[in-house]
C-alpha cells in the first residue's frame, strides 16, 4: 500500500472539525478494558466504545459466536425470509424487557430504531382512526440521535440541532418535570395537545445532553400522563439498557413499561451494529389487520443481520452465566468511593455515580484538547464532553483498573480547575 493510501486523508470523522482537532490516535488491537494503540502504548478505556463493549474487548464468548455463524451464514434478507438468530435474539429480548414488550424490529444503528419507533407509534394511532396525531414531545437535555428526525427531537440548544435548524421538523421539547407539580402541568400539556402521538424519553438518565439523572417517580409520572391523554410512551435505552445501571432495562428498575423500548449501544457488547425496536403486544396489533396499508413500511436491508443477531444472543447469555450485574452494581460503589474527593471543590459543581456510569460536572471546560491529552498522558481514554468529565468503563473492568481510572481523573480535573 502506498502511503496516500495508509493516510487518514479519505477518513471523514465523527463529530470533528477536521482542520483543527488534534490527531487521531491509531488503534491497532484491543483487549480486556484496554485499546492498544500503533506505537505500542495501551490505554485503559474509561468509555467502552461509546457504550458498547459491556464485557471488555474481545470477549472470546462473542468472538466464538461470531466466527460460528459467520461460518454459516454471514447475512441473509429478512424480506420473506426469517433465520434461528433473529428468532432467538427476538425471544431473549421478549424475556428481558419488562410486561408484554414482545415484538421487535431490527436495525442496524440506534437512530434509525429510534426514527422506527416514531413511525410505530405514529402510524398505530392512525391505523387506529386517530390521523391527526403526528407531533412527538421529547424533553430537554434529551438525545436521540443524529438523523433528522431524531436531532429533532433532541434539546435545540445542542450545538447540532440549532446548525441545522432549518432542516428539522418542530416538535414539542419541553422541559423535564422535576415534581409534582411539573407532573400536573405536563399531564395537562398532553391533554391540551391533540397532535401528540408520542412521548420520548431516555429513561432515568439523560446520557448524550450531559448525562443528567432523574428519579423513577418521574418517569412513572410522565406513563401515568401518557396513559391518562392515550400517548404512547417511548423509552429510548439505548444507552441505559442492557445493564449499565445495574438492571436489565432502566424501565424495569423504574417499575414503568413502556410502549416502545429502543435498544443498541451494549446489544452485541460493542462487535456489531445492531438495534432493536421492541413494541407492546396492543400496539403490534394496531398493525395486524386484512388492510395492506396497515402494514409497517420500514425495511432496512440489513434487518436482522445473523452475524449481529448471533452476537448479541451471545452478549445476552453472558448476563446470565457470569455475574454482570453484581459486577454493575460494585462499581457503582467503588466509583461513588473514589470519585468524591472532588465533590466540592472550587470549580466542579458536582459528582454523581449511578450503575456504572461515574461523572464529575465542572463549572465549564474551555480548554478541552488540553484535558483530553492530560488523560492520554496518563494512559487512560477519557472524553470529556461539555462540562463533564465520565466514565463509563466495561462492566468487566478489574477493580484496580477502575481505580487507574478514577485516579487519572481525580489528578486531572484538580489540576485543570487549579490552572
Ligand atoms: C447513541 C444513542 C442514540 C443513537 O444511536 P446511533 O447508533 O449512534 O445512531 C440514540 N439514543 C440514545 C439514548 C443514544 O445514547
Amino acid at each position: 500500500m502506498s502511503d496516500t493510501t495508509r493516510s487518514a486523508h479519505h477518513v471523514w470523522l465523527p463529530y470533528t472539525q477536521m482542520k483543527t482537532a488534534l490527531p487521531p490516535l491509531e488503534v491497532t488491537a484491543t483487549h480486556g478494558s484496554r485499546i492498544v494503540l500503533s506505537d505500542g502504548r495501551e490505554l485503559i478505556d474509561g468509555i467502552s466504545s461509546w457504550w458498547t463493549a459491556c464485557h471488555g474487548y474481545n470477549h472470546p464468548a462473542l468472538l466464538t459466536a461470531l466466527q460460528k455463524q459467520a461460518e454459516r451464514m454471514p447475512h441473509v434478507m429478512l424480506g420473506g425470509l426469517i433465520h434461528e438468530p433473529a428468532k432467538e435474539l427476538a425471544a431473549r429480548l421478549a424475556a428481558i424487557t419488562p410486561g408484554d414488550l414482545g415484538r421487535t424490529f431490527f436495525s442496524e444503528s440506534g437512530s434509525v430504531s429510534v426514527e422506527v419507533a416514531m413511525k410505530v407509534a405514529a402510524q398505530a394511532h392512525w391505523n387506529r382512526g386517530d390521523t391527526k396525531r403526528t407531533r412527538f414531545v421529547s424533553f430537554l437535555g434529551g438525545y436521540h440521535g443524529d438523523t433528522l428526525a431524531t436531532m429533532a427531537v433532541a434539546d435545540p440548544e445542542e450545538g447540532m440541532h440549532k446548525l441545522y435548524r432549518g432542516l428539522l421538523r418542530d416538535e414539542h421539547v419541553v422541559p423535564l418535570p422535576k415534581n409534582d407539580s411539573d407532573l400536573i402541568r405536563f399531564a395537562e400539556f398532553l391533554q391540551e395537545h391533540d397532535d401528540v402521538a408520542a412521548v420520548l424519553i431516555e429513561p432515568l438518565v439523560q446520557g448524550a445532553g450531559g448525562m443528567r439523572f432523574f428519579s423513577k417517580k418521574i418517569l412513572q409520572g410522565l406513563r401515568a400522563a401518557c396513559d391518562d391523554a392515550g400517548v404512547f410512551l417511548i423509552a429510548d435505552e439505548i444507552f441505559v439498557g442492557l445493564g449499565r445501571l445495574g438492571a436489565m432495562t432502566a424501565c424495569e428498575k423504574a417499575g414503568v413499561v413502556p410502549d416502545v423500548m429502543t435498544l443498541s449501544k451494549a446489544l452485541t457488547g460493542g462487535v456489531c451494529p445492531l438495534a432493536a425496536t421492541v413494541v407492546r403486544e396492543p400496539l403490534f396489533e394496531a398493525f395486524y389487520s386484512d388492510h395492506a396499508e396497515h402494514a409497517l413500511m420500514h425495511g432496512p436491508t440489513y434487518s436482522g443481520h445473523a452475524l449481529g443477531c448471533a452476537v448479541a444472543n451471545a452478549s445476552l447469555a453472558l448476563f446470565e452465566s457470569e455475574p454482570r450485574l453484581e459486577q454493575v452494581r460494585a462499581m457503582e460503589a467503588q466509583l461513588a468511593e473514589e470519585l468524591e474527593p472532588l465533590r466540592g471543590l472550587r470549580g466542579i459543581i458536582d459528582v454523581r455515580v449511578h450503575g456504572a456510569i461515574g461523572v464529575v460536572q465542572l463549572e465549564s471546560i474551555d480548554d478541552m484538547a488540553a484535558l483530553k491529552t492530560a488523560f492520554i498522558k496518563r494512559g487512560v481514554w477519557v472524553r470529556p464532553f461539555r462540562d463533564i468529565v465520565y466514565l463509563t468503563p466495561a462492566y468487566t473492568t478489574p477493580s484496580e483498573e477502575l481505580s487507574a481510572l478514577t485516579e487519572a481523573i481525580c489528578e486531572v480535573v484538580d489540576d485543570y480547575r487549579k490552572r
